[in-house]
């Protein structure tokens, strides 16, 4: 679903990721893991076209988006969740939803959906006719999380998904970026919580300073004493 070549991507002329090759199959999550500053962000602005790639490739379910605009990303099928809860703060959050999947389905497709994320987030239920900029932080960076599920897309980028929800929740949202691929949607997880990303994950890869310095399956990074290495700069 998603496949990067050899990518170099920064900001102005300085690049910030360089040689980063990576490969992520549907049904499958990656995650991107590395200490503040390594570059985690700019890999998947670039992937998703927020910035533009001064080297490589990116694919997106066959599609090459490379240098496209982000708009060709979304229409490949790329969605880019960033962190900082971005939500349409003067729309409740029923029209939020609404929004998010108005590319998709049909009105009855979207209600079921929608139907089914109340049940997992209730707070969105209780909260559907209220705007969301009257929501909590957390609350909105759950609002934006199942914004980006009813958009179905094939590849979800995600950057720091966990940040500001309260810790109880978080396997909820883990779960649930779970079930998303076990319907064939591939993910790119980018988190600061190691161990609790692993678990989630297929497979994961560590950066530092804008490189992939280890990768490999989930369950053997679980255990692997170099990460903690990489995060504490040697
Ligand atoms: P964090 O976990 O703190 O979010 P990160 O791994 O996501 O870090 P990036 O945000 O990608 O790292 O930042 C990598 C480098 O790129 C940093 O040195 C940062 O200062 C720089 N950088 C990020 N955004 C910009 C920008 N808009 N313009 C110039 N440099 C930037």
């Amino acid at each position: 679903m998603l496949k990067v070549e050899a990518l170099k991507a920064g900001y102005g002329r300085i690049p910030v990721v360089s040689d980063i090759s990576m490969e992520v199959e549907a049904g499958r999550i990656t995650a991107v893991l590395g200490a503040n500053g390594a570059g985690k962000t700019t890999l998947v602005k670039a992937l998703s076209g927020l910035i533009r790639p001064m080297a490589g490739r990116v694919l997106i379910a066959g599609h090459d988006i490379t240098g496209a605009a982000p708009s060709a990303a979304t229409r490949a099928g790329g969605r880019l969740l960033l962190d900082g809860h971005r939500v349409f703060p003067d729309l409740s959050v029923h029209d939020n939803l609404k929004i998010a999947a108005i590319a998709t389905g049909s009105r009855r497709e979207f209600e079921l959906l929608c139907d089914e994320y109340f049940e997992v987030f209730p707070i969105l239920k209780q909260k559907r006719k209220d705007y969301a900029r009257t929501l909590s932080g957390g609350q909105q960076q759950i609002l934006a999380l199942t914004q980006a599920f009813l958009c179905q897309p094939k590849v979800l980028l995600c950057d720091e998904p966990s940040i500001g929800i309260a810790q109880a929740l978080i396997p909820t949202i883990l779960k649930e970026l779970r079930n998303f691929a076990s319907r064939g949607g591939a993910v790119v997880l980018v988190e600061q919580q190691i161990q609790m990303s692993l678990k989630v994950s297929d497979t994961a890869l560590v950066m530092d300073r804008g490189s992939i310095r280890l990768s490999g399956t989930a369950s053997n990074l679980m255990s692997d004493e170099r990460i903690r290495k990489i995060y504490m700069g040697n």
